[in-house]
């Protein structure tokens, strides 16, 4: 670009790779890190070239992890006995967040999406299904998005759990302080369908 440089090209041309950083974000960012920031840059390099070469995924849940097995898959306090199975790290670390579940998770990287070309073959299923023939393994949980490939997808691997274990879907519903009259009516049709016990 005129009045640029070739290494600022470049830079920009790799922000501009990234999900949600448009031309100018990516050329603010480049021009903010050489003008304001510029003791970050050999460390983000060096923090970059790190992580490509350390983190894997997790030989039992997928998940990313620096060893053979994750923090979650080494615990012993997980309850073996319920699997998660989520579309990504970000979800398996929402969920633990809310600090709402003990057992274990399995994350996909993704979800059945065909009008992008992402089959069953992106999912590492093979890797689930050793996961499911596991002794002692009593539900799975459905924790894919609420979307039509979420659903596609919960659809799609459900098939593949056997008879002998529980498989169970998240409720969708009302979030904490929502006021029913703003709610979408979809949402508040599945709050309905979906609804439990009065809390004690
Ligand atoms: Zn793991």
């Amino acid at each position: 670009m005129a009045g640029s440089t070739p290494s600022l090209d470049k830079v920009v041309a790799l922000l501009r790779r990234l999900p949600g950083i448009g031309p100018r974000s990516a050329q603010r960012i480049a021009l903010d890190l050489l003008l304001r920031k510029r003791e970050l840059m050999p460390q983000l390099a060096q923090a970059l070239e790190q992580a490509h070469r350390a983190i894997r995924h997790c030989t039992r849940c997928n998940n990313l992890c620096e060893d053979e097995l994750c923090v979650l898959c080494s615990s012993a306090r997980r309850d073996r006995g319920t699997l998660c199975i989520v579309e990504s790290p970000a979800d398996l670390l929402a969920i633990e967040d809310s600090g709402a579940y003990s057992g274990e998770y399995f994350v996909l990287m993704g979800h059945l999406s065909p009008l992008d070309g992402i089959g069953p073959d992106a999912l590492h299923l093979d890797l689930l299904e050793k996961r499911l023939q596991e002794d002692g393994l009593q539900e799975v949980i459905f924790a894919t998005n609420s979307t039509l490939e979420g659903e596609a997808t919960a659809q799609f691997v459900a098939a593949l759990v056997p008879e002998r274990i529980r498989v169970t879907r998240i409720a969708r519903g009302i979030p904490m302080g929502g006021e029913l009259e703003y709610l979408d009516r979809s949402t508040l049709g599945r709050a309905v369908h979906g609804r439990g016990a009065l809390d004690p």
